[in-house]
Formats: C-alpha cells, structure tokens, sequence
C-alpha cells in the first residue's frame, strides 16, 4: 500500500468530507508545508507554502513531533482562527506532514493558566478524533478488513476509554498506525490521570480559600462558585449557579449608596475585557450588606467570561470603625477635660478675686460679674443670712430672669431648712420654696452656702427651660458645687476677718471703739477736716471716785456702771462722731465738725445725764455718780491730734482740781491754770 502521502486525492476528498461534517477548517500539509489538501473553496491553496503561522508553529512541529496551537495569522480572515497543528509520523520518529485543524479554545483558559498538561489532552484529543474519522473513511473506502482492530480502538479511545489499545503486530503501513495509535492512547493516558490530580489539586485550593471565587461568563450569567463565594452571597451555591449574577450578588456601593448602570466592577470587566476592582457591599438575601473587595479577571475566552474573587473585609472595617469610635471617644474626653480645666482656671481666679475682696460689697460684685461665665446664659442670685438670722437677702444677680425674691425668710427655702441642695421642677415631686417666683417654678436649684460649720445663705440658679433640656443642672453640677465650696470660703472668711477687725478696734465690755482705733481715726478725721476748714472738738471724761465706787459695789457693778455711761455717751452722739473707751473709767468723745462752744455744751448735757443715771446691780441701788470733763478743740487749740487731746487731759484735771462733776473747756498752755493742772500725761507716759 502506497504511503498516504502518495495519494493526494484521497487526502483532499477525506479533507472535504471532514469539513462538510464539522464546518470547521481543516488542512494537511507536508514536511515542507507546502499543503496538500485543503476545505472547499480553499482549493487554490494546494500547493502553496502555508505561511500563516507567524511563530512558525507548523515548522517547529514538523522539527521536534510536538503538537503546537496558534491563531491564524491573515489578511482575509475577518476573525482570529485558532488552529492546532498535529505531526504525522510514518513510522516513529519520521514526520512526513502535520495536518492543521480549527478548534474552539475551550481550554484557552487552563491553558493561560500554564496548564499544559490540560491543552495537551484536549489537542491530544482532537487529533485522535481526527484519525478515528480518517481511518473510518478509509474503511469505508475499502483499504482492508485488517483495519477493523484499530477502529475499534480508535473508537473506543473516543469514547473516553483512555485504556483501549489495538495491539496489531502486523509489519503493514496499518501495524505502524496501530503502533503509533498504542503509543498516542498510552500517553493520553497517563496525561489524563495527571490532569485528574492536577484538577482536584485546583480544585481543593478554590474550594478551600477564604476568598468567594465566581466564574461569570460573558453574557452575566454564573457558572459557578466556591464554597466561599456562596458564603459570602449568603446563598446555596445551587441557588447561584445557571443565574444572572445581578439577581443573586447585588452589589452597592461602598458605603451603601445604589450603584449606577455599568458602575459595578463587573460589568466594567464584562464590558471592558480588563481587569477591575473595587469595594463594594453585597446585599444579602436578608438585606443585610456586607463590605467586600471585588476583583473581576477577565477570562481569555470566546465568551469573554470573567472571574470575580470576593474579599470579605467586614472585620477590616468593624476594627476601623472601632478605631473610629475610640479616636471620637477621646475627642470628646478631652473636650471634656478641657471644659473641666477651662472651669477650673475660672474656678481660681474667682477664688482668687474673692480671696482679695476686703467687704462683702467688693466680693458680691465680683459674684456679679463672674458668674455669667460660669453658667452659660443662666440667670441667679447669691442670698446671704442676716445676722440676726431672720432674714435671707438678695446679695447679687446676674442674667435676664428674676426668678426668687429679694428678701425672705430663712424658712421659705427647703435648701436652708435641710441644709442640702434643693431641686425643682418640671417632672419632679419635691415641693417649691416659697421665695421662688413664677420664672423659677419652671426648673432651679438652691444650693446652700456653707463653710465652716456655718450657712451663710444659698446660690440659687433657674433654667426656665429646664423642661426641654432635662441635663441642664447635671451639666452644671460639678462647676455649681465648685463655685458654691469657693464663694462659702471666701464669704466666711470674711464674716471672719470683718469680726476679727471688729474685735481689734473695738473694747469687749462696752462695745466702744478703743483708743487705738480712735487714734486712727482721728488723725485722718483731722486732715480731712484742715482741707474743708471745718472745726472738731474732744471731750474727755473720767467718773470721779471710781476707785472707791468699786471698793464699795465690787467690781461687777463698777463694769455695769461703765457700760451705762457708755450707752449714755452713745445715746447722746451725732452719726459722725467716735465714742471711745480712753482707757480704765476714762472715755473719749471726738466730734468732727463740731466747736469748741458747741462741744462744752455738749459735755455739760453728758454730765447732767450721767450724774441722773439709776444705778442698780443685783437689785441693789447703787446710787449715783459723777464724771468730770475737759473740752477741747481744733484749730483753737492745738493743729494736731496730739495738741488738742492734749489740751482736753489738761481741762480735765483742771475739772477734778476744781471738785470734780464738772467741765472745763478750752484751757490753753497760756492760760494761767495751765501749769496747776497735772503735768502733761501724754509726756508722762511717753
Ligand atoms: P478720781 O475722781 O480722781 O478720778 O478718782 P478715781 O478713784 O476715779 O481715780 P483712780 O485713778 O485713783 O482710780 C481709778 C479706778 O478705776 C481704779 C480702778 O479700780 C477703776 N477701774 C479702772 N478700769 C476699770 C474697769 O474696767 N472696771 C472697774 N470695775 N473698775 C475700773
Ligand atoms: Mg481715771
Ligand atoms: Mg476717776
């Protein structure tokens, strides 16, 4: 039999009739690829060299017997055709011609992917269909009974049976093809057993990865997913696969927003044949959404398929929201923090202010005035305990409402009578003191002043919205307590200070201001008088026979005694004059404003009333006594303090010299008594 090569018509008409079958391109070429046969309408080729593989595939082929694929490479070629060359051996090892034939690139994809092993069987295959059909049309055209073997072969090898093997031993052109066939089944074999191994390799990682792997083919639909993806769709994969991958993995935008039309990454991957990616969150059945990566890959594939990989970054973004949260939480501690140290700057420099306040006037225009900042806009007042304690006294106010009044009595505010902070208003049970008004009724609180065992009074404030904001005092607490502990201290202090200085100026027993203070005094009252040109007289008194008073009554009725003159001396005073207690039973009287005339007049009208005094002590009378005066005053007798009490001293002991219970005015060093009377006790003492 001759060599197939030799019968050239048998070829083409085997070429022809392949091609009226399959509708697919399909040509033979020899070791010099000149073709030999080609498709109807092709005809013309024959005998040309095919020169549409730019690589050279067919070359390469007909060198080294391995199977290649390449796209046609033509001018008159509308579409890329994929062509797989296939050598034709003689006898092993001799090429003579390669045959060519279309192929749809079912396996382009794996074979992308470097899988060699996968294009090897598919082209592997291809060519054994091909010579199945080539030896069944030679069978058919009669060549010989002795080929029945290796059809059945070639059958059964195309019916998948990779095991089938023909065995023919005959030395023929047809042992050779069985030979070759055996070789060819053989090696198909043990590639399809690797392409097992390697596909359930693959297959274990797709399955096993956490990210969700969708294949999408061209026209949207879902191919099909892995365990992963169906996860992440929060759907059965048999729910998934065979649908439009809209209806089962919508997809919204990042932050939940509805995508426009095409916006998706995998529409832009189906539409653009490149690669996208982008995060999105996919809607689940429930409606709940979950924040993904979303990678669409094309596919090199007829249909233009794409394979999309979906990232679960849900944890990613709950540990970014919980950075979040905490960075927010700590914007607002320190907000808080900052508030709170604003507060307390304020805190000491009301402390401060208050600390430097030497009258309780000072200190409540300051509470006046700093308060505002305090509060934010709230309106209150400072109420201060009277000393008798039965009257409580608006001290300062501040903001546009009056909310308690001015004056009450320490009862009508629960705060004072529990001695605790009282709230009021709207939702609430406890009661309204008396002294608040219509304003306050909406919403206030009374705080009591107290420092040093003490209440002083009450910090009353009024939020009269308080029932549209519930946290209006809660906000303010810490800064009322604080500014309520300061002003307390600072109050009592004063009140202390104001006693103190009270108990310094003042004589215990007759509650006169003493000569310290007098002196004090005085020589201001003296300066102040020079400048206006007014006049001020002294009167000095001391009770006669005072010694001999205490050694008769004791000395209990003697501080009686003294504290009657006292008040006969106060009873008898203008506004603007100082009674003092000089010293022992001696008393001082300085009368700013006042003449010498008018001061001895005065002095006689004392006299006459401490000599009219009823004395009694214990039930017992004490009869009466005397005191004897010296009258003395600026400018007549003396430009300084010093001079005119001087003068005074001198007139006095002239009135005891002349028998006491009596007054002496105006006695000077020129006149003649003056050297008679006691020696200057001011010179005496020094
Ligand atoms: P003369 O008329 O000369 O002033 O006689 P006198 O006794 O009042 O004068 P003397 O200076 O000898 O005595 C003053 C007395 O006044 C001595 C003292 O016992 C008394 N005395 C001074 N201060 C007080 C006081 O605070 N209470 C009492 N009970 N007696 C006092
Ligand atoms: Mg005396
Ligand atoms: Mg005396």
């Amino acid at each position: 039999m001759r060599p197939l090569f030799e019968r050239p018509e048998t070829l083409r008409e085997f070429v022809r009739l392949q091609h009226s079958d399959s509708k697919r391109d399909l040509v033979v070429v020899d070791r010099g690829k000149t073709i030999l046969a080609d498709v109807p309408g092709e005809e013309q080729n024959v005998g040309t060299a095919f020169g549409h593989d730019r690589g050279n595939e067919i070359g390469r082929t007909l060198e080294d017997g391995q199977p290649r694929d390449f796209v046609e490479e033509s001018a008159d070629v509308s579409e890329a055709i994929n062509l797989v060359v296939v050598p034709i051996e003689e006898t092993p090892g001799k090429i003579v011609g390669a045959v060519l034939f279309e192929y749809t690139p079912l396996l382009n994809a794996a074979q992308n992917r470097t899988n060699a092993m996968l294009w090897l069987v598919g082209s592997s295959t291809a060519a054994a269909m091909l010579i199945a059909a080539f030896s069944a049309f030679l069978l058919l055209n009669r060549f010989g009974a002795g080929l029945s073997s290796l059809n059945r072969g070639i059958e059964a090898l195309a019916r998948g049976d990779s095991g089938a093997r023909i065995g023919h031993a005959s030395e023929d052109e047809f042992g050779q093809l069985a030979k070759g066939f055996d070789t060819m089944a053989a090696e198909l074999e043990s590639s399809r057993r690797q392409l097992v191994d390697q596909k359930a390799y693959i297959e274990d990682i797709v399955r096993t990865v956490a990210e969700g792997i969708a294949v999408i083919d061209g026209d949207g639909r879902v191919m099909s997913v892995n365990p992963a993806a169906s996860d992440i769709a929060g759907r059965h994969a048999s729910k998934i696969e065979g649908q439009d991958w809209r209806s089962v993995l919508e997809m919204r935008g990042p932050t939940g927003d509805r995508l426009g039309t095409g916006a998706s990454p995998v529409e832009l991957a189906l539409a653009t044949g490149r690669r996208h990616q982008s995060e999105v969150r996919l809607v689940k059945p429930d409606g709940s959404q979950l924040p993904v990566i979303a990678s669409c890959n094309p596919l090199n594939r007829a249909d233009r398929g794409i394979v999309l990989t979906l990232s679960d970054i849900s944890e990613l973004r709950s540990a970014e929201r919980a950075v979040n949260d905490r960075a927010e939480e700590l914007a607002v501690l320190n907000r808080e923090l900052r508030e709170t140290s604003e507060a307390t700057n304020r805190l000491v420099k009301l402390g401060e202010l208050l600390q430097a306040c030497v009258t309780f006037q000072e200190a409540f225009s300051v509470v006046g005035s700093a308060m505002p900042d305090f509060f934010g806009g709230l309106s209150g007042t400072v109420h201060l305990t009277s000393a008798s304690r039965n009257l409580v006294e608006e001290m300062a106010h501040w903001g546009d409402v009056r909310s308690s009044v001015g004056q009450f009595a320490p009862e009508d505010c629960w705060a004072l009578r529990r001695g605790q902070e009282h709230v009021a208003g709207p939702g609430m049970l406890t009661p309204h003191c008396n002294h608040i008004t219509e304003n306050g009724g909406r919403g206030y609180v009374c705080m009591p002043l107290a420092a040093q065992g003490e209440t002083l009074g009450i910090v009353h404030l009024t939020e009269p919205n308080a029932a549209d904001r519930p946290d209006w005092l809660a906000e303010r607490k810490q800064v009322l307590r604080g500014v309520v502990d300061t002003l307390a201290l600072a109050l009592a202090n004063l009140r202390l200070r104001e006693t103190l200085r009270q108990q310094s100026i003042r004589d215990p027993n007759t509650g006169l201001y003493n000569r310290r203070y007098l002196e004090e005094t005085s020589s201001r009252e003296l300066r102040r008088l020079e400048r206006s040109g007014q006049p001020m007289a002294v009167i000095m008194l001391d009770v006669d026979h005072f010694k001999q008073f205490n050694d008769t009554f004791g000395h209990e009725a003697g501080d009686l005694v003294l504290k009657q003159v006292a008040s006969t001396l106060l009873d008898h005073a203008r506004e603007s004059d100082v009674v003092s207690r000089y010293g022992g039973e001696e008393f001082a009287v300085m009368m700013p404003g006042t003449s010498l005339v008018d001061a001895a007049e005065r002095a006689e009208a004392l006299r006459k009333a401490v000599k009219q005094l009823h004395l009694t002590h214990r039930g017992r009378t004490l009869g009466t006594i005397t005191a004897s005066f010296g009258v003395s005053a600026f400018p007549e007798l003396g430009a300084s303090w010093a001079e005119i009490v001087n003068a005074a001293d001198r007139s006095l002991y002239q009135a005891k010299a002349d028998g006491r219970d009596r007054v002496v005015a105006g006695l000077r060093k020129t006149d003649p008594d003056w050297d008679l009377s006691t020696p200057d006790r001011s010179a005496a003492e020094g």
